[in-house]
């Protein structure tokens, strides 16, 4: 059966980005359609880190009390877990007005952002819905095509978003290639116990070879082993023992519930990407978040920058899609404009630590132990400000966003 509807604004991708776009926009009276393929947010973990930035959104909008109410845990340091014990490595306590990070699972902030969307009659969601392909009108993006379990759907549009991830569909319909920007590694993560006496942090644990992630869930640990690029299929070839032999000569304390890691179908791959489209926008068509810039997993920024993203390109484009006509390529280079140096800004600080600390610690031969930290290091962090300053840049950001598309009717 093929089915047909027209809206204002089609969003392809129901993740942070489409889903705090599609709410935004909806909010501000613009008939908004979301595509998520999945049948739920309830997904393999998706990372969790939500900093300051986007704590500052969810107050403006009035949604700070129902996300104090998920399930987290709030983070006020990262500790780096050497060979003489754990240093505060980066310190949230003199940000403002949020002190911390929250560590909460993305479905939970997903599901609590579509409940609030759903809340405005300008707001649909499909669910089960994958886009596969774009049609033109004019030379201009005129229409999503999509798959349901009924059937084709073809949903008309003045404008569509690409919010569909690293992997971007649209990206590949529309011909925008994404230059990438190199990253030396790809991750491994899975879950283990998490006893009450172990320590209470959230810890990096540098090594040579690999080195670990470890962030507290409360009972559980979410743990990343980061691996030299492309070592996946090497490690996997032996035996889980070997793995869950390495970690726990890594981190001692977690060798008596290593053996809960029965095999390697609980240990999922990131590949890890940096890259950045050099142009966001066709013309009836823009991409934002990871579809336009995928991020390296350092500093946890991924979720923040694509909700920063879909705040910038609801503040540019209601105004434009308020008014009558199509909104033109000027305005949908405006929002590129406005989130391309923050972008930049962060995917180079990654890229530095990629290249001069985690590329060379990869590529030496593991043994087994936690790295020591040198004394210069030591002396340094010893400084609040300067223990503050990863907290600063991963936590705040530059050139944050504040949510300025108007405000809904007062019912
Ligand atoms: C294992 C893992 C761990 C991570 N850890 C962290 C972390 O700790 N902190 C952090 O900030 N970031 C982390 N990230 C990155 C973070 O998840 C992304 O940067 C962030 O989610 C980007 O948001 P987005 O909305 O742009 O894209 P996504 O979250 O990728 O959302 C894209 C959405 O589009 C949907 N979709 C894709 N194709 C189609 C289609 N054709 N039709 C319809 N729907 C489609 C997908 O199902 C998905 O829901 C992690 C990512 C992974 C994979």
């Amino acid at each position: 059966m093929e089915s047909t509807v027209k809206t204002r604004c089609c969003i392809v991708g129901g993740g942070p980005a489409g889903i705090m776009l599609g709410l935004l926009l909806a909010r501000a009276n613009v008939a908004t359609v979301v595509l998520e393929k999945h049948a739920d947010f309830l997904r393999d973990f998706r990372g969790d880190t939500v900093h300051p930035s986007t704590l500052e959104i969810l107050t403006e909008l009035g949604l700070k009390q129902r996300f104090d109410a998920l399930p987290q845990r709030r983070i006020n340091e990262i500790e780096g877990w050497f060979a003489d014990g754990a240093h505060v490595m980066g310190d949230f306590r003199g940000l403002k007005p949020f002190p911390y990070m929250s560590l909460v699972p993305q479905w939970d902030l997903l599901n609590m952002l579509a409940e609030e969307a759903q809340r405005h009659p300008n707001f649909t969601l499909h669910m089960n819905t994958e886009a596969t392909g774009l049609l033109y009108h004019d030379n201009r993006v005129a229409a999503v095509t999509a798959t349901t379990p009924e059937g084709v759907l073809h949903v008309h549009a003045d404008l569509v978003i690409g919010c569909d991830g690293r992997q971007s569909c649209l990206r590949d319909a529309a011909a925008l290639q994404p230059q990438n920007l190199g990253a030396p590694m790809d991750v491994l993560w899975f879950r283990l116990p998490r006893h009450p006496d172990d320590p209470a942090g959230t810890y990096g644990v540098p090594g040579k070879g690999n080195f670990l992630v470890l962030l507290n869930r409360n009972d559980y640990w979410q743990a990343a082993c980061v691996i030299a690029k492309g070592g996946s299929a090497r490690l996997r070839a032996d035996p889980i023992a070997d793995f869950r032999a390495r970690i726990a000569r890594r981190v001692p304390f977690l060798a008596d519930r290593i053996d809960t890691l029965a095999s390697w179908d609980e240990v999922k791959l990131l590949e890890v990407r940096v890259d950045r489209l050099p142009q966001w926008h066709r013309p009836g068509l823009l991409l934002i978040g990871d579809a336009a810039h995928a991020m390296s997993p350092i500093g946890g920024v991924g979720i923040n920058l694509a909700i920063q993203d879909a705040v910038a390109a609801a503040n540019i484009l209601a105004p434009a899609l308020l008014a009558p006509g199509l909104p033109n390529d000027a305005t949908l280079a405006a929002v590129q404009q406005r989130r391309l140096l923050p972008t930049k800004i962060i995917q180079a600080i990654q890229v530095l630590l990629q290249r001069r600390i985690i590329a060379p610690a990869l590529a030496s031969q593991d043994d087994g132990k936690p790295m020591r930290l040198s004394g210069v290091v030591r002396f340094f962090l010893r400084s609040r400000l300067i223990r503050s300053i990863p907290a600063r840049v991963f936590g705040k950001g530059f050139r944050r966003e504040h949510v300025r598309s108007p405000q809904p009717p007062a019912s």
